[in-house]
């Protein structure tokens, strides 16, 4: 309490030194926009709290008390009187599929459904209105998470007959909400001939029944063998215009976008040439043929986009017991899941991507992928010693064998983990790797805080929602949304809201190189805003999750503001 009391007294008196010389760096002395009135968590180190914020440009001029703005606001000024509530730093998405959010509006949307019934009535709703033989396209189904199970027949998934008897004439294809399974129907498998004797590609598993036949479950890469036609350019325009709305909407300014194809790239490029993202995006390219076809790395092209992060996917996931472990899954005893990668690719792209500037960030959710990707990073580090800030991101960080969690912070690897996985997970987690490697090892902050490293936050969305309150509640409660377990689920790997907030702005922003422009409210820094209804460092817990987003500020125009805002 003291000390709580001491650092308030002292961040007081650093309010009223610095602002004396604040906005000295800016130029102009008219503000364009000024917030006041507010509780400004600044996330900067010497001045944790303020309350009002002025920005000239795309830039923060003063950060300070409303005494210290006033001087700053003309006739032109836009000032925005908070009421009190919240601003913080302008919240990252560290890892999440942009195009992904936007195209889930655009086909069926399977996300919270009770049962196999109400999935394939929604189907059926979009095939009567579709075109004849046209495809029909979904996603967001979680078997695991409905309260009708009873269709769930064969490895723990249903089976395509029901589907495909309702709906018998367009070819059906549905992603599993981690996008790593898929149920089709039969007449997709007709036309792409995949059938009893159908093998699966490495990486990948086609689900079999008794007959021998498919269920039409195809797991990681075995969904490659149901080719579904590529959205056209105006879908894909389409696509990330709804998907940069929604993250505005939900308070995100710049977006880790987890592996993206050189057609998207060059979409995000001619965007942000003409000055048309109102969100940054920090993408990355999907594989090494990728990176490879874009050589340079972009930097900051028009302030609003940068590419230089190769993706790689070493695993698959734990729900469709692809993640790869150190010892066999508990309820499938012969299965130990499977590599999507081989261990030399991530060794080539860390070589690759030491030598030419770029950072590499590897999906592992397994403790053995994970292993497997400290070793092939290692090797690679070793013959390039000069490259000190290579800054190698692991995306999931789900379960780790503890030998390896001091090696993430010996090798200086970012940890990418989504906190609301951990808690969409953890209720069935131990069916898959029983109770005590779930408990040692599964989603465990604190073992990594405690070791140095830094974690970024995110939702992987569309995999879940990408509201980042929902993330943060996660992250500091390890509680489901119903607020169950009372006590959270192995509490003890709980963040502290700092910690949270952190892990949203200034080390998201440490993530993707940006620390020196983004991440923090300080004078000379862009000026990237989010601001809350409510003070989510301080609400009683269960009011955390009914904080509204009233303003995403990015590059200092105001992109979303709810007052203004339509009601779907
Ligand atoms: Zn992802």
């Amino acid at each position: 309490m003291l000390k709580r009391l001491l650092s308030f007294v002292i961040a007081g008196l650093l309010m009223v030194s610095l602002s004396a010389n604040a906005g000295a760096q800016v130029r102009k002395s008219t503000a364009d926009l000024v917030l006041k009135n507010g509780t400004v968590y600044t996330m900067d180190q010497g001045w944790p709290k303020a309350q009002a914020v002025a920005i000239i440009g795309n830039q923060i001029a003063v950060v300070g008390t409303d005494a210290d703005v006033e001087p700053y606001i003309g006739p032109e000024t836009r000032v925005i009187d908070l009421n009190g509530q919240t601003v913080v730093p302008g919240l990252k998405e560290s890892h999440g599929h942009l195009i992904g959010i936007g195209r889930a509006k655009m086909i069926v949307n399977l996300v919270g459904i009770s049962g196999y019934d109400e999935l394939i009535e929604r189907v059926k709703a979009a095939a009567e209105k579709a075109a004849p033989g046209e495809w029909i396209r979904g996603r967001g189904w979680h078997e695991e998470k409905w309260t009708d199970r009873s269709s769930l027949t064969v490895r723990g998934f249903m089976t395509h007959h029901k589907l495909s008897e309702a709906i018998p004439d367009h070819p059906v294809y549905l992603s599993r909400a981690d996008g790593h399974a898929a149920l089709v129907n039969a007449k997709a498998m007709d036309m792409m001939n995949v059938g009893k004797a159908t093998q699966p590609p490495a990486g990948g598993e086609i689900i079999k029944g008794g007959d021998g036949h498919p269920t039409g479950i195809f797991v990681d890469r075995a969904q490659n063998l149901i080719e579904v036609p590529p959205m056209t350019d105006s879908q894909l325009r389409q696509a990330l215009e709804l998907g940069i709305q929604e993250c505005l909407t939900n308070g995100i300014t710049m977006f880790d976008d987890a592996g993206v194809g050189h057609r998207t790239i060059r979409m995000y490029k001619a965007y942000a040439e003409q000055g048309k993202l109102d969100m940054r995006i920090y993408a990355m390219a999907a594989g090494l043929y990728t990176m490879r076809a874009i050589g340079k790395p972009i930097l900051d092209q028009g302030g609003f986009l940068t590419v230089r992060t190769v993706k790689l996917v070493a695993d698959g996931a734990l729900g469709s017991r692809g993640a790869a472990l150190l010892e066999p899954y508990e309820d499938d005893p012969g299965n130990s899941g499977f590599f999507t990668t081989p261990p030399e690719s991530v060794y080539t792209a860390a070589q690759y991507a030491l030598k030419h500037g770029w950072q590499v960030a590897v999906h592992a959710i397994g403790d053995r992928a994970n292993r497997m990707m400290l070793d092939m990073y290692e090797k690679a580090m070793n013959e390039f010693p000069h490259v000190k800030d290579h800054r190698f991101r692991n995306e999931h960080t789900q379960i780790l064998d503890e030998a390896d969690i001091p090696r993430f912070a010996k090798l200086g690897i970012i940890a990418s983990m989504q906190g609301i996985h951990a808690t969409s997970d953890l209720p069935w987690a131990p069916d898959r790797l029983g109770e005590r490697r779930t408990e040692e090892g599964g989603y465990v902050w604190q073992k990594l805080l405690k070791e140095g490293v830094k974690i970024i936050n995110g939702t992987d969305a569309p995999v879940e929602h990408v509201n980042p309150i929902a993330s943060f509640y996660a992250s500091v409660t390890r509680k489901s949304p119903d607020g169950n377990p009372k006590g959270g689920m192995y509490p003890d790997q709980r963040m502290s809201r700092e910690e949270a907030l952190r892990s949203y702005t200034l080390d998201a922003a440490y993530g993707s190189f940006h620390e020196d422009k983004l991440g923090s409210i300080e004078t000379g820094k862009l000026a990237d805003i989010t601001v809350l209804s409510k003070d989510i460092m301080t609400v009683p817990e269960d009011e955390i999750l009914s904080t509204e987003v009233t303003f995403t500020i990015v590059d200092g125009k105001v992109r979303y503001e709810k007052s203004k805002a339509m009601i779907p």
